[in-house]
């Protein structure tokens, strides 16, 4: 038995499901929201309604909008026949704090793990390949984590590309390995988009 009522439990629950939250923070969370102004909480339930029913995946780079395309796609500032490929769509944050990068995104929503059971079929890369084989880009940047998923996915996207002959360059390992970009301060990260190399 529960030492709550259905309804806190109930929420106990689904907070409990959000990662990094456990078992005493879902309690305190939950606590709060019931404590907290009506106003508050109806924000809160309106906010989780609304990324769901708003926000949806740009047809051209698969980077999370809530207008298609997404606002990069459609900028006139933007080199839009540069494309950086990244695995998730924080990771476009990451390029964009070095403000530097003045072309457009590709998200792949992951990376190719064997370990996981996650191959190239996984993952979001037919309207890259499709954008890329209709010769509307000059170079594709792969942006991808150094880790050893990372790694695969850039030489995985690098031999898709070479037959398109387009031009392929992937960032400097100035990133230590094993690290997620996410977590990037902007000179490693600016050090890291100046040092790409061919692929
Ligand atoms: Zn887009």
């Amino acid at each position: 038995m529960s030492r709550f009522a259905e309804p806190m439990s109930r929420l106990i629950d689904e907070l409990k499901k959000l990662p990094g939250v456990g078992a005493k923070s879902a309690q305190r969370l939950a606590f709060h929201i019931l404590r907290s102004s009506d106003e508050d909480a109806e924000a809160l339930a309106a906010a989780v309604r609304d990324v769901k029913a708003n926000l949806h995946l740009c047809s051209i780079c698969n980077n999370i909008t809530d207008v298609e395309p997404c606002v990069y796609c459609t900028s006139v500032t933007r080199n839009q026949r540069l494309v950086c490929v990244v695995e998730e769509p924080t990771n476009i944050a990451a390029i964009e704090k070095t403000k530097h990068f003045n072309g457009v995104f590709h998200v792949l929503h992951g990376a190719i793990s064997p370990l996981h059971g996650i191959g190239p079929e996984q993952l979001r890369i037919s309207n890259l390949i499709s954008r890329v084989d209709s010769g509307n880009v000059d170079e594709v940047i792969l942006a991808t984590n150094p880790t050893i998923e990372g790694e695969a996915t850039a030489v995985y996207l690098s031999q898709q590309f070479k037959r398109a002959g387009v031009k392929v360059t992937r960032i400097a390992m100035g990133i230590p390995v094993g690290s997620d970009i996410e977590y990037t301060d902007e000179v490693t990260m600016l050090k890291a988009m100046e040092g790409r190399r061919d692929m």
